[in-house]
């Protein structure tokens, strides 16, 4: 099964016709279905979508691209209407074939916390320019920045959880960092007697395709040790026990208590 998940930005190709649909139905059982009956009968082609829901609201959101080179935006609009479930849908084709997501905004977790999506690359490219021209002072910085971050976050889990949960369930609450696309949670060791975390990240963003001769992965240490300070309620230091930039398998963070 193929688990990445897609975000819809944009499509273009100039021999084809898409539409961006944007259905605010009644948040009851069967309504989804009957729209999706609908654009079914109405033979779209659905290539990409997501549907949310805030579960105290009436309403819920079905959007997505989809492919239809026989039909017009405002028929569309009227034959979706038309669903007895929909109460409001938005219809806008593309130019040329090019579609854009020019509807949503802002972009949020579920959890409601507004978020930016950047390019991994690209944001991996930003944080390894500070290593170049910096050096090891620019490294630092990433660490500083990654770590503020690291207890932001920390601390908004810390609210929304609590520290039991957090505690007894630690490997499970440290997904987050792969929710969030940035490295895929391989193995999480913590030892609550001796306060020690040990987390192996693959395909860490920071460090893919990168190679170095030292632990690569400033911004990245930074923010767990942010994040595990913020839980744990005392300061942690951190190191990149391996590294994928060295040509280790994964990178090792390991992260103990700090001082006595
Ligand atoms: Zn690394």
């Amino acid at each position: 099964m193929r688990l990445r998940k897609d975000v819809n930005v944009y499509l273009f190709d100039p021999t084809r016709k898409y539409f961006h649909i944007v259905i605010e139905m009644e948040n009851v059982p069967g309504a989804l279905r009957n729209v999706l009956e609908v654009m079914h009968g109405i033979g779209l082609n659905v290539l990409g979508s997501f549907s949310s829901v805030d579960g105290s609201a009436r309403l819920g959101v079905w959007s997505g691209f989809v492919e239809d080179d026989e039909h017009t935006a405002w028929d569309l609009k009227q034959r979706l209407g038309a669903s007895p479930f929909v109460h409001d849908a938005m219809v806008v084709e593309s130019r040329q074939g090019f579609l854009v997501d020019g509807v949503h905004f802002p972009l949020a977790f579920n959890t409601g916390t507004r978020a930016v999506m950047m390019g991994a690359k690209s944001l991996a490219n930003m944080l390894s320019t500070v290593n170049e021209k910096f050096g090891t002072g620019g490294n630092v910085i990433l660490f500083e920045e990654g770590r503020t971050y690291g207890k932001d976050l920390g601390e908004e889990y810390l609210l929304k959880l609590g520290a039991d949960f957090i505690l007894s369930n630690f490997a499970e609450v440290v997904k987050l960092y792969q929710a969030l696309g940035w490295f895929r949670v391989e193995k999480v060791r913590f030892d609550p007697a001796e306060g020690k975390v040990v987390v192996d990240a693959a395909e860490s963003f920071e460090c893919e395709g990168v190679e170095s001769r030292v632990p690569r992965s400033h911004f990245v240490r930074g923010h767990l040790e942010g994040m595990v300070t913020a839980w744990l309620g005392k300061p942690m230091e951190s190191k990149e026990t391996l590294c994928a930039a060295k040509g280790d398998r994964v990178c090792e963070f390991t992260l103990t208590p700090r001082g006595p």
